[in-house]
């Protein structure tokens, strides 16, 4: 997990990065969840985007980005779905959306 640049892409999507003690899960279910200390919300971590769940919600972001059609067109969806290469194209494109972003800034 790279933070720093999941950190950033997190909050350019306009969504809080989660401040919470790592040390204080509260067991739910058989979840470890936290209270974020920002935002209040009950929550299971911050955004991993090599992980398919928290990817998904970058790429409908950035599909609904006007400015990112160029940058979307590099990559094929179905790539970020594979078994073994899943991680690393969804890495490349978290990548690819860090320095987009802070290029535009
Ligand atoms: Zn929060």
């Amino acid at each position: 997990m790279k933070e720093g640049r999941d950190r950033f892409i997190t909050e350019s999507m306009g969504q809080c990065w989660h401040d919470y003690d790592i040390d204080k899960p509260i067991n739910t279910y058989s979840l470890e969840a936290y209270i974020c200390k920002k935002c209040k919300g009950f929550i299971l971590g911050n955004n991993d985007f090599t992980i398919e769940e928290d990817f998904q919600r970058l790429w409908q972001w950035a599909k609904g980005q006007k400015d990112m059609e160029d940058l979307i067109a590099r990559f094929n969806e179905a790539s970020f779905k594979d078994k073994e290469e899943g991680t690393t194209y969804r890495n490349k494109f978290a990548d690819a959306v860090y320095d987009y972003l802070k290029a535009r800034r």
